[in-house]
């Protein structure tokens, strides 16, 4: 007999061999029925998969939270049906869920275009309709070795993963068979909403050496409702792409010969340089001097701290061989500050010495996973690294959480805090793990933030909050954080002087108030759907003068402007057609200038909001925007 721990931590004897569905047997008739897969130590399986003694053991049915990832997955291969049907020269590779939904990597001869998708999914829909079975079953290795002879990207799969076995799982439905560890839903009929997204290329394994294959992306809803829902926030996602944006206002781009490395333009890097202005703002009421390091080192540098093995073993470094000694580019910064903090003596009474730093850092992202501003291999973050005493750390968190909560409070995101705590492979003296934590705590209650904790899931060196910040259409993305260190300080050897006159080891804080600069800017972009506060926009104010006539005149205007950023229209459009354009590159204020404007040295505003008001002066105006600008108001309002 063996015993199984279910989820409320009672345990469950049962024979040697049982599977999952027994469990569920075992538990109630009813469960044992509705069993569609299962969990074990965590992972998704088959419903039929074999529990060993002391397993963690849950049961999946249509009700459970993972039951979309089943559907999603079972989706793929109702997809891959349709396309042998239609393309039996296809050879399918991998098609797992994601947690939007699914994707299939195939070898289509000619690819596929966007029209082809519609075809597979009205044979998709058939195979739905015809609600086919959706069978477990085994191959033999030989037979399995057949079934894909001319596949010879399934038989590299075959040899990987399921080498050795005798009995290979697969999954039938009618005249299709896949390769498949599972779970399954038991038949075709319960895809309910399904949708072919998307074609893009992606190599084999994720290595440019390889193949480039054909990716379709897809998803699927155990309702036509949830599906709905998912397709307008996609619609509406797409509209807010910071890609399209990006270029449609002229902010930035990624060219071919930088893969990953932002080229910021004019225009983004006005933004970026309010950004940096704002930061530095705030780090200097925090208590930051800044610095300035260098991002080419030699490898040693790291191995110092520990970050080497982290990062060269799982190539994420750029580094290489030369004059006989190693190089690279910083992943970041913080060795570089340690180092900075060493290069003299310190005592008790000159800590907290906290230092900061716009530091660009590169890491290696496989090209795959690149995505614009929001994953990069080059990339900004507003560094900061404070070296305190122990007897310092809360009062250093709880000011370092007001700043951050203040910073991102101007970009009018909901806020979402998590405290990650001490994992299992921790370093450091225990009794420090556990005083940061309470500090940790203490700091969270103290600036009244409700929080989350994550336990377990904080880095091996220190716990650390985590800010998450929702945008404008409900998607959280991480961007402040505040860490404490324990192992950096003593792996470089970090000491101060104490009041007892011995040396002692400080606590280093890794904080950063919006992250990297590169993706706050693409997370922002698409918040604001580029409709950006006036303090941001890179075109603050445009004027535009009803004829040629007026031109002169919007001369003066810009001018008395000088302090803002302002164009003038001066194409020889009508003014609908001027306001048109100013309106599609998202200025928030327009001001328009005709002969009675001039003649009675006045302004006509318009915001981007088609609010429209008539005779001011400019000196109105000017008092006005300043404020707005100087208080980071999230949106033009001199009209309201
Ligand atoms: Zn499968
Ligand atoms: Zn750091």
């Amino acid at each position: 007999m063996i015993e199984v721990i279910l989820p409320d931590g009672s345990s469950l004897e049962l024979e040697e061999n049982s599977t999952l569905e027994d469990t569920a047997y075992k538990i109630g008739t009813g469960l044992g029925d509705a069993t569609i897969a299962g969990k074990i130590n965590g992972e998704l399986v088959a419903k039929e998969a074999t529990v060993s003694d002391g397993d963690e053991v849950e049961i999946v049915t249509s009700q459970s939270e993972e039951y979309i990832d089943v559907l999603r997955h079972s989706t793929a291969h109702i997809f891959a049906q349709a396309l042998k049907r239609l393309y039996p020269g296809a050879k399918l590779t991998i098609g797992p869920w994601t947690d939007k939904g699914f994707y299939y990597d195939i070898e289509i001869d000619g690819g596929l275009e966007k029209e082809d998708l519609n075809e597979i999914e009205d044979e998709m829909q058939e195979i739905v309709d015809e609600d086919l079975e959706i069978e477990r079953t085994a191959l033999s290795r030989k037979e399995a070795e057949k079934f894909y002879e001319k596949n010879e990207y399934k038989l590299e799969i075959l040899n990987e993963e399921a080498s050795g076995d005798d009995k290979i799982s697969f999954y039938k439905q009618k005249e299709f068979k896949d390769l498949c560890k599972g779970p399954h839903v038991s038949s075709t009929g319960e895809v309910e909403a399904f949708k072919l997204l998307e074609i893009a290329g992606a190599y084999w394994r994720g290595d440019e050496e390889n193949k480039m294959l054909t990716r379709v992306y897809g998803t699927a809803f155990s309702s036509e409702k949830d599906l709905e829902e998912f397709l307008e926030q996609r619609e509406e996602a797409e509209k807010r792409d910071h890609r399209k944006i990006g270029q449609n206002m002229d902010l930035f781009s990624i060219p071919d010969h930088s893969p990953g490395c932002v080229h910021f333009h004019p225009n983004g890097m006005s933004i970026r340089r309010e950004l940096e202005d704002f930061i530095r703002v705030k780090n200097d009421k925090l208590g930051y001097t800044e610095v300035k390091t260098p991002e080419l080192n030699k490898a040693k540098l790291w191995k110092k701290t520990g970050h080497y093995k982290a990062f060269k073993e799982k190539g994420e470094m750029f580094a290489w061989e030369q004059d006989e000694s190693e190089w690279g580019l910083k992943p970041m910064n913080c060795a570089n500050h340690a180092h900075i903090f060493n290069s003299q003596k310190r005592s008790y009474k000159d800590l907290p010495i906290k230092l900061s730093e716009f530091g660009t850092c590169y890491r290696n992202e496989q090209s795959g996973e690149l995505s614009g501003l929001l994953r990069v291999r080059g990339f900004t973050q507003d560094d900061g690294h404070g070296f305190i005493r122990p007897d310092q750390i809360e009062e250093e968190v709880i000011k370092t959480l007001e700043i951050i909560m203040e910073t991102t409070k101007a970009f009018d995101f909901d806020l979402n805090i998590v405290l990650e705590t001490k994992p299992e492979k921790a370093q450091g003296p225990d009794e420090l793990w556990e005083d940061a934590e309470e500090s940790l705590k203490k700091a969270l209650e103290s600036i009244d933030m409700e929080y989350s904790i994550n336990d377990g899931e904080g880095a091996f060196y220190g716990p650390k909050i985590g800010v998450e910040a929702e945008d404008a259409i409900g998607r959280k993305w991480q961007i402040g954080t505040v860490q404490l260190d324990f192992v950096i300080p003593r792996n470089f050897g970090l000491t101060y002087v104490g009041e007892d006159n011995e040396e002692h080891v400080p606590v280093m804080v890794h904080r950063a108030l919006l992250g990297s600069l590169e993706r706050f800017m693409g997370v922002m972009i698409e918040h604001f759907a580029g409709n950006f506060p006036t303090w941001l926009a890179p075109e603050q104010i445009r004027i535009l003068p009803v004829s040629d006539e007026n031109l002169k005149y919007a001369e003066q205007i810009k001018e008395q402007l000088s302090d803002f950023r302002v164009e003038i229209e001066d194409r020889s459009w009508t003014v609908g057609k001027k306001i048109q354009a100013a309106h599609d590159d998202k200025t928030p204020y327009m001001i328009i200038v005709g002969d009675n404007e001039e003649q009675a040295s006045e302004i006509s505003v318009r915001d981007r909001f088609e609010n429209e008001g008539r005779g001011f002066t400019t000196e109105e105006f000017i008092d006005h925007i300043e404020d707005e600008v100087k208080e980071k108001r999230l949106s033009p309002d001199f009209l309201k």
